[in-house]
């Protein structure tokens, strides 16, 4: 069996149009960059997603609740999380290739370069305090110095294809738009990140729901980044959904929340199935401004690892910030120690396109059966857009009406389809490659035995069931409950 992962990024791409996953934006106008719409397949697993990350994090503990905050916020919101100041891009314009590239990763492309140069080979401890160098110059913003830095690395190793670069420019990522056309002022920002929504009402939601600490607040929805360069497919788009959870604590108990964060986030990943080998945990090196220390969730897209999603232990910067800025009391009171402080925050942030991504390129299979290629999803079952496919062989008398009866029975359960259209090789392999865990066949035996042909998709086995049983063996397949009920931390 191969996977789709050995070959290139535009069989997936196409595999998700053709089949109704994903479609470029504003295609009939040659679409628009680094946006994208989910189609009908694409946003049944799209809400699985969703409903798995909720049930998990929000329906089955007792200490998170769930809010939905606008995108749209108070402008003084951003000069309070430090996104006006801080929440830039740099990048540089190749004058060779009329590329731009990404500070950052620029440099490690340097470093590939200047290490791999027959001519030039340079040992670990050179490259490494090139990188500090680096990195120590890019983090207090120092850009002209950085200028002059990478002008003399370039020019001492002769990096031909790579040698004149514009000046490094920033960029910064927030979406700008007006409030009001009449007063030409009045402005604000899509927001970049969800979390904001949850710490504006932190007050109004510990208040309402009666939260103690410890206790999460946790969100879905869009988030929009000006991305300055797109990258493969859905990975890096400017308008995503993010979801999101800030777990408010008292201060002295981050690190032990940090760990259990990072455990109880690696749990979820893993009841996907996708292989415990495809992720890793690294700690973020480059830290944005709200965080003290972060690791981020990798996932292993074709050969190298790339993050999925963030914990991040942003302490009380966001609630002090506010209050400043608001004049707006936002400190915890707590009963016991008769004291009044600002929570300490570990914050849980996914890609919801991004883990939709990582999900989609695993699941793609192919085999050769009979020297024909058969492409299937092998999607976990609640992530599916489609449980269960009702496929009567032939569109005429009682077996129309079994099927018609056996459809009627299941859709309240499940999200099922009815398709009588092609052959029955040709609906299967429809089936496969939207992932559907099993199809339902009806033909001349249901209306003399009472029985149904069910196929599996990942084995292609086919048995023979009885109708009046039907309930009964896909109660037992779809039953999410009892693996959740073996460890949930
Ligand atoms: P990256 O380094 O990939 O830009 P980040 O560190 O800026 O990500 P965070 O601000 O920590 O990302 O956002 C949390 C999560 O939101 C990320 O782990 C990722 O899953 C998702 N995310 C961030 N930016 C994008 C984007 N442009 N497109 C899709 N998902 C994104």
């Amino acid at each position: 069996m191969t996977n789709y992962k050995k070959k290139n990024i535009d069989i997936i791409i196409n595999h998700a149009k053709v089949y109704g996953f994903i479609f470029k934006s504003s295609e009939i106008y040659n679409g628009i960059k680094s946006i994208y719409d989910y189609g009908p397949n694409g946003i049944e697993m799209k809400n699985n997603i969703k409903n798995f990350w909720w049930d998990y994090m929000v329906k089955y503990r007792d200490n998170i609740v769930g809010v939905d905050t606008s995108i749209l916020m108070n402008n003084k919101v951003w000069d309070a999380s430090g996104h006006k100041k801080n929440f830039y891009e740099y990048f540089i314009i190749n004058y060779y290739n009329k590329k731009i590239y990404i500070l950052e990763e620029l440099l490690n492309f340097i470093l590939y370069k200047i290490n791999n140069k027959n001519n030039i080979k340079i040992n670990n401890i050179k490259i490494n305090n090139i990188k500090i160098k680096f990195l120590k110059l890019f983090k207090k913003k120092k850009i002209k110095k950085l200028n002059i830095f990478f002008k003399k690395k370039i020019i001492k190793y002769n990096l031909s294809k790579i040698l004149k670069w514009d000046k490094i420019k920033k960029i910064n990522l927030m979406f700008k738009t007006k409030i009001n056309s009449f007063k030409k002022k009045e402005y604000t920002y899509l927001r970049p990140e969800t979390a904001q929504g949850i710490f504006v009402n932190f007050k109004n939601i510990k208040n309402s729901n009666r939260m103690k600490i410890p206790f999460g607040i946790a969100q879905i929805g869009k988030s929009f980044r000006n991305e300055i360069i797109s990258k493969q497919f859905i990975f890096r788009i400017k308008e995503f959904e993010q979801m999101e959870m800030q777990f408010f604590i008292f201060p002295g108990e981050e690190k032990k929340w940090y760990k259990y964060w990072i455990k109880s986030r690696l749990e979820w990943h893993y009841f996907l199935n996708l292989g415990k080998n495809k992720y890793r945990i690294k700690d973020h090196k480059n830290l944005s401004h709200y965080t003290t220390f972060a690791t981020d969730i990798e996932f292993k897209f074709f050969d190298s690892f790339k993050e999925l999603e963030g914990i991040h232990f942003r302490k009380d910067f966001d609630l002090k910030n506010h209050q400043k800025l608001s004049k707006k009391n936002l400190k915890y009171f707590d009963i016991k120690s008769n004291k009044k402080f600002f929570p300490y925050v570990i914050e849980t942030s996914l890609g919801l396109d991004r883990i939709f991504y990582s999900i989609f390129y695993s699941s793609i299979k192919i085999q050769k059966i009979n020297n024909k290629k058969r492409i299937y999803l092998k999607l976990p079952f609640f992530i599916s857009p489609i449980k269960i496919a009702i496929l009567p062989l032939i569109k005429k008398g009682k077996i129309i009406n079994i099927s018609k009866k056996i459809f009627n029975n299941l859709k309240y359960k499940y999200y099922i389809v009815y398709d009588d259209k092609d052959s029955i090789g040709k609906r299967y392999r429809r089936q496969d490659a939207i992932g559907t865990p099993y199809c339902i066949t009806i033909d001349n035996k249901s209306v003399i035995n009472k029985t149904v042909t069910i196929r599996n998709r990942d084995t292609m086995k086919q048995i023979n069931y009885k109708i009046k049983n039907i309930n009964k063996y896909f109660k037992k397949n779809f039953d999410i409950s009892n693996f959740f009920k073996k460890k949930i931390i």
